[in-house]
């Protein structure tokens, strides 16, 4: 990489970024320099709890969650670096009768997709968890190959084999304009006023990705929405291997993290948490809690990913707008940018994800996300 220029600028180092450096370098596009204003792994991603499911109620998110999953089994392999993969599965439990027939339309959906998803009654589902209130329970789901990782060691994961193969990182180095001539993109200024030629921007930046994107006239729509996580030093008895549990009505969720627990829902403060979590789990109120943190998550405006190139400015691409589920998406989204900067042919077609379907409303849609 000499003054002039690269092939392309991918604009944040979070999972997404950090996973399309990894598969541009993959598809032999090396020329690559990678902008992250903070540090890798320091917007959304590290605040993440890491959960990853193949249970989503639309066929496109199956896929990809299936195609990322597949690369997160093989992550070790494929970079060098553990990601604490702990496939102890996904139960959803489920409190009303109109939830429950959603439910059952998705896992049909599912399993013809090849999900190993089932329905349980809220016994069996109080069997893989005894802990559980399941008395107003109407059923549950649970698919055995959802689980869970650590976020960070992805990033360093993607971000270390990228590097390998010669892939440039620059942290601490924000992307403060985009610019363009002629239709396309030409350039990159940083925060300290080096310009960077490149005819490619993949933007990744986040909730930063309607900053820097207007700068070139490309209107993403992603907001940030604050979420809390709450971590105990005990984990009350709880198994180690105890799925990751979301109660759908209240959004109530938890997972083992350490000795304790991890666990949040759409509260702010451990006193509003806590009234969803004691009526699931009463044994959290004995658990002292050790720490807690909150992070954003990137919110489009119809809870789906807003991926691919801008239909106005050619060479600026996007992945943002995951809406709470980025993380576990992050491989087969890396991998779609990189097919589409390289000319391959998609592996799976991602246009309804396109940002203009919120300009167009002709527009490709997919179905909203019921879970
Ligand atoms: C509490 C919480 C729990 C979550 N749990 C899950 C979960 O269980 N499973 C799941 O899949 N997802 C989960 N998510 C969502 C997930 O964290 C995000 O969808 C995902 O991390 C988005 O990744 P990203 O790389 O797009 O963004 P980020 O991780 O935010 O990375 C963007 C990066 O861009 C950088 N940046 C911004 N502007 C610029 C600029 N101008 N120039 C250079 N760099 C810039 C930022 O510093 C940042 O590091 C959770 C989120 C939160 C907050």
């Amino acid at each position: 990489m000499g003054s002039l220029g690269v092939d392309a600028v991918i604009l944040g180092g979070g999972c997404i970024g950090a996973s399309v450096a990894y598969h541009l370098a993959e598809a032999g596009l090396t020329e690559v320099l990678l902008l992250e204003a903070d540090t890798l792994g320091s917007g959304s991603t590290s605040k993440a709890a890491g959960g990853i499911r193949l249970q989503h109620g639309d066929p496109l998110n199956v896929r990809l969650a299936q195609r990322s999953l597949a690369e997160l089994v093989a992550f070790e392999q494929l970079t060098g670096v553990d990601i604490f993969l702990r496939q102890v599965g996904y139960l959803f439990l489920i409190s009303s009768p109109s939830d429950l027939a959603i439910f059952d339309r998705s896992v049909a959906l599912q399993q013809s997709l090849g999900v190993p998803v089932r329905v349980l009654s809220p016994d069996e589902a109080g069997e893989l968890v005894p802990q559980l209130v399941t008395g107003d329970l109407v059923g549950a789901t649970f698919c055995p190959s959802d689980g869970f990782a650590t976020p960070e060691a992805v990033v360093q994961g993607y971000a270390t084999a990228a590097r390998r193969s010669g892939v440039t990182i620059r942290q601490g180095e924000r992307a403060a304009r985009i610019i363009t001539a002629h239709g396309r993109v030409a350039a990159v200024l940083t925060e300290r006023g080096e310009r960077i030629a490149t005819p490619t921007v993949i933007c990744a930046a986040g909730i930063g990705s309607r900053a820097i994107a207007a700068t070139a006239g490309v209107d993403l729509p992603v907001s940030a929405e604050r979420r809390r996580i709450f971590f105990s030093s005990h984990s009350g008895g709880i198994s180690s291997d105890v799925p990751l549990t979301v109660d759908f009505a209240t959004g109530f969720y938890f997972h083992r993290e350490g000795p304790g627990l991890l666990f949040g829902g759409r509260e702010l403060t451990a006193e509003e948490m806590m009234a969803p979590a004691m009526h699931r789990l009463p044994v959290i109120a004995d658990l002292p809690l050790k720490s807690t943190w909150h992070g954003d998550y990137d919110m489009s405006p119809d809870h789906n990913a807003m991926v691919g190139h801008s239909a106005h400015l050619s060479g600026f691409y996007y992945a943002t707008g995951f809406s709470g589920h980025g993380f576990q998406l992050s491989p087969a989204v890396g991998e779609h940018l990189a097919e589409l900067v390289t000319g391959r042919q998609p592996s799976i077609d991602l246009a309804p994800l396109r940002a203009e379907r919120f300009a167009d409303a002709d527009g490709n849609r997919v179905e909203p996300i019921v879970i």
